[in-house]
């Protein structure tokens, strides 16, 4: 069903010539890409002018970032004893950490024993130590705690009452991070939601010296130092026009800021970038639609603020003309073998296997995308996929005793000062690019958008049957099961009827070009229905979303307590209004005057 391109397929992937993509990653292992920096600047600058000298257009836009740079922390026992007094800790505060400067913060530290996340798939989640009552009260305390300091953990200890956080770090190495929840830009109503605690980070030895002193009643004192505030930074978009449906754009995206120098975590990629233009540019003539390719800044002290900054900014031409996003996050990482968990939505499963297999002769494995990395356009609804693409073999990072991360491959260097020129291998860029050129190519070329949003339904049918399972008795969810169910047999029957049509008159430029619009429109149905809770062009908060997250007040139903549980029965009939008229919409969408070409 994925249309193939294979003279072109071969061309690109004959057109990778890595001097560019070494060349970027030695210059960018001198530049700490920290946003707002001057080394920040002359990366932007740098991408801008290779991108001139291979001839591709550019436009340099600068935005002003709401950014949030850590600078130090400091971390010392008030009353363990001489001994515990004169051992220092190295730490380093997660930006968005609230700043206490010199003031410090004195308390006693209160252990909450957590756990680690097992992979990937669950570095976003909220651990029940900190949503629910683990560890006795914290109120008024610090609270000592295992895991990343992310924004859901430092938010559910903050409600409990905390008044500082340390998190315990995995390994050897304080991995940096960023504990807001608010994504991208904050309005004026949402930086009510910023951290109100100072946060910091320890490794795993120190953790452990901190969980006796907390046994032993120890007080401690932390300070942190962050640079909060809005800065000028540089935002680089090639564009290779297309030939025959130029308004039509696939957006090919990654960050290039960075902590340090960021090889694997993204370097690489920015690298990956740089190339794709090169190549998709020699190609040009051949490319039925425009590839937009975008390198953020502020992703990592911003939240994504570059690419939430181009969503807000761009958010038009987005919504009309946007056929999908790709983004790019630490590709191209040694011993990234493995294509084992990359993301993609349903709709996509089909296109990204088989590029994925066609490129590399690999058979990968997807998941649901997170709520994380660049994805900042889940609220206007272009399609999406991969995000974090090659890793080291799940088997492989058992063996030698790594721990979850959030990119690099996998490789525990990932934001720390070892993420250096030793974590990336240009075979593995190769492939990784080989694979991105296959799967943008079609997207590129296929005249009808190559997604199968019956899938996307599917997915959905079956978390809202598990809804109405949980539901039962209380609300009734049958009629949303049933409007999937119908709206699925409709895009069967229209997506059958769409290609007869285009088939038979291929040369039929703009029965194309309606056919292709209403796939667009139906994408900007499904992929809010699937993927977010606020408003369209809204941006929903960096915490673990589930699949239809208007109706996950359902699964909150059998364990509310009877006085909430009609609270959260009258939330839960409001969203499944919505969630109907939306299913509505798209079924209407489907079923004009004229079918397909309606
Ligand atoms: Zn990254």
């Amino acid at each position: 069903m994925i249309p193939k391109f294979p003279d072109l397929e071969s061309a690109a992937h004959a057109a990778i010539d890595l001097t560019e993509a070494r060349a970027l990653l030695d210059r960018f292992a001198g530049l700490t890409r920290e946003s707002g920096s001057a080394d920040e600047r002359a990366a932007g600058e740098y991408i801008a002018a290779r991108l001139r000298a291979l001839g591709v257009p550019v436009t340099v836009h600068e935005p002003e970032l709401f950014l949030s740079v850590p600078e130090r922390a400091a971390l010392r026992v008030l009353d363990g004893g001489a001994e515990a007094a004169a051992a220092g800790f190295h730490c380093r505060p997660p930006a968005f950490a609230r700043s206490t400067g010199d003031a410090e913060l004195a308390g006693e530290l209160v252990y909450v024993p957590s756990h680690y996340a097992g992979g990937t798939a669950d570095l976003f989640d909220t651990p029940m130590a900190a949503a629910g009552a683990g560890g006795g009260p914290v109120a008024g305390r610090i609270v000592l705690t295992e895991g990343y300091s992310m924004p859901g953990a430092v938010h559910a200890f903050e409600r409990r009452g905390a008044a500082g956080q340390i998190f315990i770090h995995p390994g050897d190495a304080v991995h940096e991070g960023i504990c807001t929840p608010i994504w991208g830009a904050p309005t004026h109503e949402s930086i009510q939601r910023k951290p109100r605690t100072p946060v910091v980070c320890v490794s795993h030895a120190d953790g452990d010296r901190l969980i006796g002193l907390a046994r032993a009643g120890a007080r401690v004192g932390i300070r942190t130092w962050l640079r909060e505030g809005w800065a000028p930074c540089v935002l680089p978009v090639a564009e290779i026009r297309g030939a025959d449906d130029p308004d039509e754009f696939v957006l090919v995206h990654g960050h290039y800021d960075s902590w340090y120098v960021g090889i694997g975590d993204n370097a690489t990629g920015d690298a990956a970038l740089l190339e794709l233009a090169r190549v998709l540019q020699g190609l040009a003539g051949r490319l039925r639609r425009t590839v937009r390719i975008a390198w953020w800044p502020g992703h990592s002290t911003g939240r994504y603020a570059g690419s939430v900054w181009y969503a807000d900014h761009f958010a038009d031409a987005l919504d009309e003309w946007c056929v999908a996003h790709l983004n790019i996050d630490s590709p191209g990482c040694a011993g990234a073998t493995a294509y084992e968990e990359v993301m993609w939505m349903a709709e996509a499963a089909e296109l990204c296997i088989d590029s994925i297999a066609d490129a590399v002769g690999v058979f990968a494995r997807g998941m649901r995308p997170l709520r994380a990395g660049d994805y900042s356009f889940n609220q206007i609804g272009p399609t999406a996929f991969y995000m974090l693409l090659s890793n080291i073999p799940q088997e492989e990072r058992r063996a030698r005793g790594y721990y979850a991360v959030g990119g690099c491959g996998g490789n525990p260097a990932w934001h720390t000062p070892g993420d250096g020129p030793a974590v990336a291998d240009l075979d593995v860029l190769r492939r990784d690019l080989q694979i991105y050129l296959t799967t943008i190519l079609r997207v590129a070329n296929a005249p009808i958008h190559p997604f199968d949003y019956g899938a996307s339904v599917a997915e959905m049918a079956g978390v809202v049957g598990r809804y109405q399972e949980a539901a039962a008795g209380e609300v009734d969810l049958a009629p949303v099961v049933e409007d999937l169910r119908a709206l699925r047999a409709d895009i069967g029957r229209w997506r059958n009827e769409a290609e007869r049509l285009v088939n038979a008159a291929p040369d039929d430029a703009a029965l194309r070009r309606r056919v292709n619009a209403t796939l667009r429109r139906l994408a900007r149905v499904l992929v809010p229905l699937n993927y977010a809770r606020g408003e369209r062009f809204d941006h929903d908060p960096a915490v673990k979303l589930p699949a239809v997250p208007r109706l996950e007040a359902a699964a909150l139903l059998a364990s509310a307590a009877p006085a909430l549980k009609p609270f959260v029965r009258t939330a839960l009939v409001r969203e499944r209004n919505k969630v109907r008229a939306m299913l509505r919409d798209a079924r209407r969408l489907l079923a004009g005057p004229d079918g397909p070409v309606g």
